[in-house]
């Protein structure tokens, strides 16, 4: 299975020091009421780049990604992503918004629409595209995603990795310039889990710009160019993954590896 370089390139990215930065983050705070769940995080991600987000529980990984589309307003900080500062209060998030894609832990598929309905219906009503187009588009990224021949199932009658794969087609079918990942094989069971890393590092392979919050150690440190550790709602190490998952430099990030390899 390979990504096709066009699915990557035309990307709307800005330029600063000769690199293409798609994901500018700085000094990001996010509170909920009183409590403050991210204090001052600063991140970029360049076009091509896969970056790993590991961390315990409860340390914000959620929340940033979640604030890097505005699924969550940040309360301090600037967010720039494909060249649009998101944060300014005037901004078309909806614009910015096509061309993140975003896979969730919970598939989050319209369980009453076929699997080409929920591949097709955002490229109809967002991107206005023919119903010939868009299912031209879907059938495309099912088989990319090996899911060919399931077009007319319903969600229920796919396994959970299969569902999660849909999942992953359909936000390909935006064409998107990046793509999110929350925790996408934490839901699932565990022969099933590798079916959609699979999917994920082709994705990777073929250039694709993605945020990967994830549990998978050894896919973020084969797939993740870089691996960033957050504890407590900061970033307490961001390096190359082989460093940061082989040779920590933190005490913090060397005691979380221990749990959880
Ligand atoms: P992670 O994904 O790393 O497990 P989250 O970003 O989901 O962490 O959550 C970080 C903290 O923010 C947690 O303490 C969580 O309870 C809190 N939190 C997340 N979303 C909300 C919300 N909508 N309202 C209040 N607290 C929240
Ligand atoms: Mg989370």
């Amino acid at each position: 299975m390979t990504v096709s370089p066009e699915a990557h390139a035309g990307g709307v990215t800005t330029r600063t020091g000769g690199e293409d930065v798609v994901v500018r983050i700085d000094a990001l705070h996010k509170s909920f009421g009183e409590k403050q769940v991210l204090r001052g995080i600063d991140l970029e991600v360049r076009s091509g780049e896969v970056v790993c987000v590991i961390g315990p529980s409860g340390s914000g990984k959620s929340t940033l990604l979640r604030c890097v589309n505005l699924l969550e307003e940040p309360t301090g900080g600037s967010i720039e992503v494909l060249g649009t500062e998101v944060t300014d209060p005037d901004v078309d998030i909806d614009h910015v918004r096509t061309h993140v894609g975003m896979v969730f832990q919970q598939f989050n598929l319209f369980t009453h629409r076929t699997v080409l309905d929920n591949c097709t219906m955002a490229q109809r009503t967002v991107l206005r595209r023919s119903r010939a187009e868009a299912e031209r588009v879907a059938r495309e990224n099912l088989a990319r995603v090996g899911l060919a021949g399931t077009e007319s199932l319903m969600p229920a009658q796919l396994s959970g990795g299969m569902q999660q794969r849909v999942a992953i087609a359909r936000a390909l079918s935006m064409d998107p310039q990046l793509m999110l990942f929350d925790e996408p094989t934490s839901a699932l069971d565990p022969e099933l889990v590798g079916d959609v890393l699979g999917v994920m590092r082709d994705l990777a392979e073929g250039g694709m710009t993605m945020i990967v919050v994830t549990h998978e150690m050894a896919f973020a440190r084969e797939v993740g160019d870089r691996v960033v550790f957050m504890d407590g709602g900061v970033v307490v190490e961001d390096g190359p993954a082989d460093e940061v998952i082989g040779a920590p430099r933190e005490e913090r990030t060397r005691e979380f590896l221990q749990r959880v390899l």
